[in-house]
């Protein structure tokens, strides 16, 4: 008979909603003169009719980077489509040609061969100071002006499309708030501000004029982990309300599974090895490259992506108190699991029967066995997993958010999960991913 020891406590909440204050990040680097300085101020009358705030497509069309006195590109005929409204992370070993990838698409790197396609407008055609205007851009070393207040910082690209003072102001206030800054932060300057907030700053110029499409390069690379735990997920949270098209670099694997909605590995020599979703990636890696690249825990990592709810539990038979054991054993023949499970009026489990249970003539208040740990369905995978080793248990029941019984969950169940079709598919967008907040802020 199964014994589920009563031990494992209450399921975690996945997502607790934590905040805190962020620490000071001395090594937080500032450029004076950030690559925004070389977009040039238009007249407003020849700002582009806006495409503004519309996600738009991006396509790499066998896109070559040759560098001056360079024999091999640093980038070799990248293809691929970024759909409109999703994030493309790019990630690969230091030198890969990550940057290089992203800098084609707004000019910062000419393009040798090929072409990259925004919207359905080759950027060949398009003017650098223009194109940068319209694609917002985020670095790690953050390229606040030292010199100018947060919001002046913030009001860099609205400013140049020659917004007025009121229509600039009020979306200063409205950035303020998405990013989670008090307002009277915005007339500091940025080295009165922690390393993380300088971060959400950066974000937030890069939305300011609401842009199609950002360019993110490392942005959250200079943070200590905790810090880039949190703005992962209220960048996630974000992007679940802008639905931007997003390029994002990284060298980490785990960041790009993460926050990938499909994730592009690149390696030397700037050649793509796989371009896919994060679960085909880690559950079907194109190459052996890929395959160490994702790591040896790859299960695991795609675990970590869903909840309880993404597959198909069983069922155990379900019985209550007072009912006939005949029955009981009935219900048993044949059934999915082949342990009955108590559950009050409100269907919340009760307990296991045991054999001792079942030789009773009916279902007893107080069964045998401890229907611990219960599952809930909106935990996130790898912890039940984790609750189902430690509590040495075969099954356990699952309960929704009213702790009525949902199905039953077991190792076995996970495993077979994990081998079959289903495990490919992506259910879930990066914005709509469970988030494990950091573990220090638990
Ligand atoms: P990653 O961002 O993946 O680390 P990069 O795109 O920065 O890679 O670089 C790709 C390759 O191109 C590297 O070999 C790098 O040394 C080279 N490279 C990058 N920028 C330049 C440049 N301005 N001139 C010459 N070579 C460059
Ligand atoms: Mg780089």
């Amino acid at each position: 008979m199964s014994s589920a020891p009563p031990n494992a406590g209450p399921s975690r909440a996945p997502d607790g909603g934590a905040a805190g204050s962020l620490a000071r990040i001395a090594s937080a680097r500032r450029r004076g003169g950030s690559d925004l300085g070389t977009i040039a101020p238009v007249e407003q009358a020849s700002a582009p009719k806006s495409d503004a705030g519309v996600a738009l497509e991006v396509e790499f069309r066998s896109a070559t980077k040759r560098y001056a006195g360079t024999d091999s590109p640093a980038l070799e005929a990248l293809t691929l489509d970024v759909p409109a409204g999703e994030i493309c992370v790019f990630v690969g070993p230091s030198g890969s040609g990550k940057t290089t990838a992203m800098r084609m698409v707004n000019r910062m790197v000419e393009i040798t061969e090929g072409d990259i396609v925004v919207g359905d407008r080759s950027v060949r055609d398009r003017a650098p100071a223009e194109l940068r205007r319209e694609i917002g851009y985020v670095i790690q070393q953050i390229g606040l002006f030292p010199h100018r207040t947060i919001a002046d910082n913030i009001a860099t690209v609205p400013r140049l499309l020659g917004w007025d003072r009121d229509r600039i102001d009020a979306r200063v206030n409205e950035l303020l708030d998405v990013i989670g800054l008090e307002p009277e932060l915005m007339r500091r300057f940025p080295s009165q501000l922690s390393g993380g907030q300088q971060q959400r700053v950066g974000v937030a110029r890069a939305l300011a004029a609401n842009p199609g499409v950002m360019l993110m390069d490392e942005p959250f690379g200079a943070v200590d982990p905790i810090n880039r735990e949190k703005l992962q997920n209220e960048f996630l949270r974000l992007q679940a309300e802008l639905h931007k098209t997003i390029l994002f670099v990284t060298h980490d694997i785990d960041e790009a599974i993460k926050m990938g909605d499909r994730v592009a590995v690149l390696r030397d020599g700037g050649r793509l090895a796989q371009y896919a979703t994060p679960a085909e990636l880690l559950m079907a890696p194109g190459d052996p490259f890929v395959e160490d690249f994702v790591g040896a825990d790859r299960a695991l990592k795609r675990l970590a992506l869903m909840r309880v709810a993404d597959i198909d539990l069983w069922n155990a038979p379900l019985v209550h108190i007072g009912q006939s054991t005949a029955e009981v054993r009935a219900k048993l023949e044949g059934a999915e699991v082949p342990y009955a499970l108590v559950i009050d009026q409100e269907r919340r489990p009760i307990g296991w029967l045991s054999e001792a249970d079942l030789a009773r003539e009916t279902v007893r208040a107080r069964p045998d066995t401890s229907p611990d740990p219960i599952l809930e369905l909106d935990d996130v995978m790898r912890d039940a997993l984790s609750d189902l080793l430690q509590a040495e248990t075969r099954y356990a029941p699952v309960v929704d958010a009213g702790g009525r019984i949902a199905g039953v969950l077991s190792v076995e169940i996970i495993s077979e999960f994990l081998t079959s079709e289903d495990a490919l598919v992506e259910e879930h967008s990066a914005g709509e991913r469970p988030l494990e907040e950091p573990a220090a802020e638990k």
